[in-house]
Order: C-alpha cells, then sequence, then structure tokens
C-alpha cells in the first residue's frame, strides 16, 4: 500500500520550496493533512456577479467581463507604479488598480475574459474602481476569444471562496492555491484516505468521507449555504470536528479505563474510630453538598483502583474541609498525605488552618515551601522519608526530587489548574498509584471541564456554607471613584477591612494602569491617612508577604492593597468591602475570583467594580454579568460565550488542549456528542486496539497533552 497521501510533505507541492516548507513548518503546518485541517477563518461568497453598471461604492462585490486594456501607469511619486486595467461586460466598464504590482502587464491582455473580486472605491475625478481585486483568468492565453466562462474550476473568485488566516509568509490566496494542490494528491471524490473515524460509526453517524469533507470544507460546492458555512455546521465541517473531539475522548475514556485497571497498595478502611476521629476535628456541620463530596471521595479511596476525582466548588464553598476529611481517613490508615497549592500564600494558609483542625488529632502535619530555612527542609524531608511526619503541605516545592515519602497514599492538588502535567506526575509518583484528589474553585463550564478533566470524576458543591449573604457588586466609572472610598470608611468605621485591586504591580509606560505602589502611597497618605495601609504583591520577597498577610488577617491593617495575588483562596472573614480599579482589564472568572475574597463572614459585603470609560459593548455585557449574579457557574458559562475558550483561564491554560478545527465556544454540542459516542465505541471493545494505538501515536502532536496512559 502506498504511504498515505495525507502524510505527504508540503514540500512536494508546486511552489513550495525548502524556504516556504521551513516557514510553514514553523507555524505547525507539515503535510498535507495539517494543511487541510486548516480550516478557512470564513467563506465568502463570490458566486455572483454583479453588472458592472451597478455597482456602488463600497460595496465587496464579484464582477466578470472582458479586459479591454491594460498598461502600467507611473505616478508622481518616483517608483512608484500603478497597474490598471479596464474590464467591460455588457453593462458597462470599470477601472481596477493594482498599486506596486507592474508585474501584473505580463498576467493580463486585452481580451481576456477575467473575473475580479474587490472593494468599489469612488475616487474623486476619476470615477468607480475596484482596489487591488482578486482575479482570476478565465480563458487563458492573452487573445483567445470566444471562450466560454468555465467557473468550475475557479478558486479565487466566481464561486464561494474560503479566506484564510496569513500563516507566516503564507497568504490566503497562496493558501486557497496550497490547498487546492493538496486535495489534489488525495486523488478523485470519493477516494479513501486515513481515517481516525472507525468505519462502523461513520456508517451510523451517516457522515461525509473524509476526502470529501476536506474538499467541501475548503471548497465548498456550488449552492452551499454561506451562512451554515459561515457557522462551520455543515455536514463537511462538522464531521471533521467531530472527528477531532472524538479522537480527543476517546483518548481520555482510554486514559481512564487504564487507570481503573491500575492497583494501589492499600486501600482504606472506616470503621468507628475513623468516623470518631473525623467527628473530632469538625468545627462545623458539614452542608449537603460537602457530605455528598466527602462520601464520594471516602468511596474511591476504599477501592481497589487509586481515585482520580476532581472537587469542584466556587470560592468559599468550604473545600478545604472536604480534603482535610479526606487526609484524615488516610492517615488513620497508615498513609502520608501531601497538599500541593499554587502559592506560597495559600499553602501557608492551608498549612495554617489544617494544623489548627489537626490538633486533635494525633497527626502531624509540616508546611513546604521555598522559603522554609536549609535546616528545617532538611528535618521536615527526613521526617517525611521515615513516616513520622504525616501530612504535608506545601507549593511545588513538594514536587522535587528531593521529597520521599515512606507511603504517600493521598495527594491533594489546589487549583490544579495551575500546575503543569509534569509537576502533577511527579507529585503522584511519589506514591504507588495513590489516590489523587484535584480541586478547582473556577468553576467551569460543562464543555471544558469536558474537556480538561474528561478523564476524571467530579464532585461538585453548589450549596455555600450557612450564614452567606451575597455580595453586593456594583460597576462604576472611575469618575465615581468617590463613592467607593466612602464606602470603605464606612465599612471600617464598622470595624471591617477592605481590599483594593490593582491589575499590575509595576506601571507600564504604554498600558494606562495605575501603580500599585504609587496607589497604596497616596491612599495611606491623602486618602486615608487615619486607617493602617498595606501593600501586597508578587514581587514581594516570602517573609514580607507573609507578614502583610498576617497583619491584615489579625486586623492590624485595615488596607490591604494588593495586585491579584490575593485571588485565589485567602480567607479573611473580617474583609467586607473590595475595591477593584481597572476591573475592564480582568477576566470575568478572574473577577469572580477576586470578589470571593470577602462575603466570607457573616456580615454584608460589597464589591465596587472601577472601570475607565467608555466600555466596549462587551466590556459592559461581562461587568453586567458579575452584578446580576453571585452564581460561579452562571458567570463561567457567560465568560466563556464572551470571551472564547483560550481566554477562558485569563492565562493560558495549561493542560487546555489546542484543537485544530474544532472551537469549544462555538461546537459545545459537537464535543458532548464526541463524548457520547466515544463512551459507547469503547465499551464495544471492537477495533479499540486500533484507536489506542493511533491516539499513542498522535495524543501529544495533536493536543498538546501527555500521552495516553
Ligand atoms: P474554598 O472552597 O474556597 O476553599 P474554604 O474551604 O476556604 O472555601 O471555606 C471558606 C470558609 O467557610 C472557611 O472559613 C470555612 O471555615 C468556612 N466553612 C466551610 N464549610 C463550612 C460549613 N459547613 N459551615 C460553616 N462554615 C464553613
Ligand atoms: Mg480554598
Amino acid at each position: 500500500m502506498p504511504a498515505d497521501p495525507l502524510g505527504t510533505p508540503l514540500q512536494y507541492l508546486k511552489g513550495v520550496g525548502p524556504r516556504r516548507a521551513a516557514d510553514l513548518e514553523k507555524v505547525g503546518l507539515a503535510t498535507v493533512e495539517d494543511l487541510l485541517c486548516r480550516f478557512p477563518l470564513r467563506y465568502e461568497d463570490r458566486g455572483h456577479f454583479a453588472s458592472i453598471a451597478s455597482l456602488r461604492p463600497g460595496q465587496r462585490t464579484s464582477v466578470q467581463g472582458e479586459v479591454l486594456s491594460a498598461h502600467v501607469r507611473p505616478t508622481r511619486r518616483p517608483g512608484f507604479r500603478i497597474f490598471e486595467m479596464v474590464l467591460r461586460d455588457a453593462s458597462g466598464s470599470i477601472r481596477a488598480a493594482f498599486p506596486n504590482q507592474s508585474f501584473l502587464k505580463d498576467v493580463f491582455k486585452p481580451h481576456q475574459r477575467v473575473i475580479l473580486y474587490g472593494l468599489v472605491e469612488l475616487r474623486p475625478g476619476t470615477g468607480l474602481q475596484l482596489a487591488s481585486p482578486d482575479y482570476e483568468i478565465l480563458s487563458g492565453e492573452p487573445g483567445a476569444e470566444g471562450v466560454e466562462a468555465d467557473t468550475d474550476h475557479t478558486i479565487h473568485t466566481g464561486r464561494i471562496v474560503p479566506v484564510y488566516e496569513k500563516a507566516g509568509t503564507m497568504t490566503p490566496k497562496m493558501q486557497r492555491a496550497l490547498v487546492q494542490q493538496a486535495l489534489q494528491t488525495l486523488g478523485p471524490a470519493g477516494t479513501e484516505v486515513d481515517d481516525p473515524l472507525p468505519a462502523a460509526l461513520q456508517r451510523t453517524l451517516g457522515v461525509p468521507a473524509r476526502r470529501d469533507a476536506f474538499e467541501a470544507t475548503h471548497f465548498p460546492p456550488a449552492g452551499a449555504n454561506i451562512e451554515e458555512l459561515n457557522a462551520f455546521r455543515t455536514p463537511a465541517q462538522q464531521r471533521l470536528i467531530f472527528e477531532e473531539f472524538f479522537l480527543f475522548q476517546a483518548g481520555l475514556l482510554l486514559k481512564r479505563r487504564k487507570q481503573r485497571t491500575e492497583r494501589k497498595r492499600r486501600s482504606v478502611v472506616i470503621d468507628d474510630r475513623v468516623r470518631d476521629a473525623a467527628r473530632a476535628v469538625l468545627p462545623f456541620r458539614l452542608t449537603g453538598d460537602q457530605k455528598r463530596a466527602v462520601k464520594e471521595i471516602v468511596d474511591d479511596m476504599a477501592r481497589p483502583e487509586p481515585m482520580n476525582r476532581l472537587l469542584q466548588g466556587d470560592v468559599g464553598a468550604g473545600k478545604t474541609i472536604v480534603a482535610l476529611l479526606a487526609a484524615l481517613v488516610a492517615m488513620e490508615n497508615g498513609m502520608q498525605v501531601a497538599f500541593m497549592a499554587p502559592t506560597e500564600i495559600l499553602a501557608d494558609q492551608h498549612f495554617m488552618t489544617i494544623r489548627r483542625r489537626l490538633e486533635a488529632s494525633r497527626f502531624r502535619v509540616a508546611a513546604l515551601t521555598g522559603s522554609v530555612p536549609a535546616k528545617k527542609r532538611r528535618e521536615i524531608l527526613a521526617e517525611l522519608q521515615a513516616g513520622s511526619m504525616h501530612m504535608v503541605v506545601g507549593t511545588h516545592a513538594l514536587a522535587e526530587d528531593a521529597v520521599v515519602f515512606r507511603e504517600l497514599g493521598l495527594v491533594i492538588i489546589d487549583e490544579q489548574h495551575r500546575f503543569g502535567v509534569v509537576q502533577r506526575a511527579a507529585l503522584r509518583d511519589k506514591g504507588t498509584n495513590p489516590d489523587v484528589l484535584v480541586m478547582t474553585a473556577t468553576p467551569i463550564p460543562r464543555t471544558l471541564s469536558m474537556t480538561l478533566y474528561g478523564d476524571l470524576d467530579v464532585s461538585i458543591i453548589r450549596e455555600m456554607p450557612p450564614g452567606r449573604q451575597p455580595i453586593r457588586t456594583s460597576a462604576r466609572p472611575e469618575s465615581r471613584r468617590e463613592e467607593a472610598y466612602r464606602a470603605i470608611r464606612g465599612a471600617i468605621e464598622q470595624g471591617r477591612q477592605a481590599y483594593v485591586i490593582y491589575p499590575l504591580v509595576e506601571e507600564s509606560e504604554k498600558v494606562d494602569l495605575r501603580n500599585a505602589t504609587a496607589m497604596a502611597e497616596h491612599l495611606a497618605t491623602a486618602i486615608f491617612p487615619q486607617y493602617r495601609v498595606a501593600l501586597l504583591h508578587g514581587k514581594l520577597k516570602a517573609d514580607q508577604k507573609d507578614h502583610v498577610m498576617a497583619s491584615f488577617a489579625a486586623g492590624a491593617t485595615q488596607i490591604l492593597v494588593s495586585t491579584t495575588v490575593v485571588e485565589v483562596g485567602v480567607d479573611v472573614p473580617n474583609a467586607t468591602i473590595m475595591v477593584v480599579e481597572h476591573a475592564e482589564r480582568f477576566g470575568l472568572s478572574q473577577l469572580h475570583q477576586l470578589r470571593g475574597r470577602v462575603g466570607r463572614g457573616s456580615h454584608v459585603s460589597e464589591c465596587v467594580l472601577l472601570y475607565q470609560a467608555p466600555l466596549t459593548d462587551t466590556g459592559k455585557a461581562r461587568l453586567q454579568a458579575l452584578v446580576d449574579t453571585n452564581d460561579g457557574f452562571v458567570i463561567a458559562e457567560r465568560d466563556l460565550e464572551l470571551r472564547g475558550p483560550g481566554d477562558f483561564f485569563g492565562t493560558r491554560q495549561a493542560g487546555l488542549p489546542t484543537f485544530r478545527v474544532g472551537d469549544l465556544g462555538r461546537d459545545a454540542a459537537l464535543m458532548e456528542h464526541a463524548r457520547r459516542e466515544a463512551a459507547d465505541w469503547i465499551a464495544t471493545d471492537a477495533g479499540v486496539a486500533e484507536l489506542a494505538g493511533r491516539l499513542r501515536q498522535q495524543w501529544k502532536a495533536r493536543f498538546g497533552l501527555a500521552e495516553v496512559g
């Protein structure tokens, strides 16, 4: 069997030399398949010809006719020449101008039949013209007359045309030509090409063949529906997107299936002793959701295969106590626990909470972060290795080689999306298939959750602990800053504390952001001289940070000016007001997380979002979403809708796969469908081995993720 044409290197295409091939490779395009999987951004209908007499300025349109004259015209600017031609149809004639393209004098000759597509401009003094239109020559040789217009084989004009995003030095027009060649390498319509979708599934789904789907996606047949194309809803487009999602979901599910065959060293046993120990550390009654989550987790821990569970719950929902109970169960069963948090502040805070709770138990917990002094660190490492330290709470320092456990049974990872795959795996590998509980306070829309966490079981805490008051949120232009200050003053007079959040630490010359440092100064001296104001930002040394946080937590500082380092987990219930500067610059989910720093006690809390006017419509809609609801899941859905998945997490999400043709925002329903079909397919067990083989090859390259299982 000949090698599959989809694997043909692009260099074999006409017009692609080594230079261009290298250039294309830089943007991820190495083979014919890569090129065909680079969808158009959009489509333009150039299949309808306007009569020249009917043209109006501002219109983008196709015209078809005969070249009357063609010549290069010099201009007053030295070296600047314009190629001009005049095109005639039955109704009239129009000029087309191509600045700086003198070479066209060798392309266009009188009497050729051509199609032009472009913008109609009104030139003062000279009348209407087409500005640098795309063109296609229908009757080849200059002077050939009477040739019938044949628009079947045009690719740039005279049809629905794909418009691509520029890639490296490849222009949209070049890509069109390359794609056409690439399609030719696949053979005529109906030819079979390598296809990740199992044949039986293709039959049940009734999808078009892969080769034909590529063709119809890039060069839609005459009569195709342009709206459907631009919504990426044609059967051909959907087939290719589905195929990508199917492969992805199958990978996740196979990974999960493999995990189920793994065995941990020991499973936990729950008896009255364990139950009493849990009761002893509980400072309050669990909510219904917390109870359910604890049960799901402990049930997993009692099974022979390792737990892989995500605990999802909005900020303040009370995930820490759930994690602590799981830790206690593990420790009561003679196992050690590692708890990893993304920042030192968070690790310390978890450590403090956990140590306080564990005072009622016989277990010992240590903190391990980058700032633990060397001697102390050595002691902790020795105790972890010996098993006399039962639990350790820390940052990514936990994933370092030097950290060795005697028997690591449970790994807890807070805000897991902040860690890379490698770090998570490194920590997990310190035990023998330990139970893994990951937590996130970023409520995630279903599609994203299914994509990011498709290989995990999920527990969700939606219900807030009792007595929580919803946070009153308002959005105001900066010009109403005085109102925010008044609100801060009011809260502090009641004995409460305040946060003021800034998006950056250092002023950048380009961006008009207020400098947190300067602003803290200003607040401390000019606005609130009677209160204690402190500044927290990522560039402070760890001990300075600790000092600032501790002083705020103790109530000694009344106003904490901070960058987003307080974003996750920080817990000071007495802080009841937050003012966010430049709210328009934050992601919606990030704002929601920030806001979660207040409203953690029994007092009514308030959040003021100051923005720089004027806002865009999307900007308005985003802030309004926060004003409207406190439900993180609702906000997450809005955020995904308004910004798309790439920006959903504010920063590029570690672990979020990059799809070539699918779009998680646009194609959510297809992802769900793909997951169902992948689950069914794997359950039948037929052809699964082949699929797994393909996935092992492609998983990393296609989705940028670690290998399957
Ligand atoms: P998060 O889910 O954001 O990590 P935490 O675990 O930090 O939330 O909990 C937020 C606050 O709510 C903490 O002060 C915690 O002690 C308190 N809390 C959690 N669960 C309950 C509960 N069932 N009843 C009362 N307070 C609770
Ligand atoms: Mg937390």
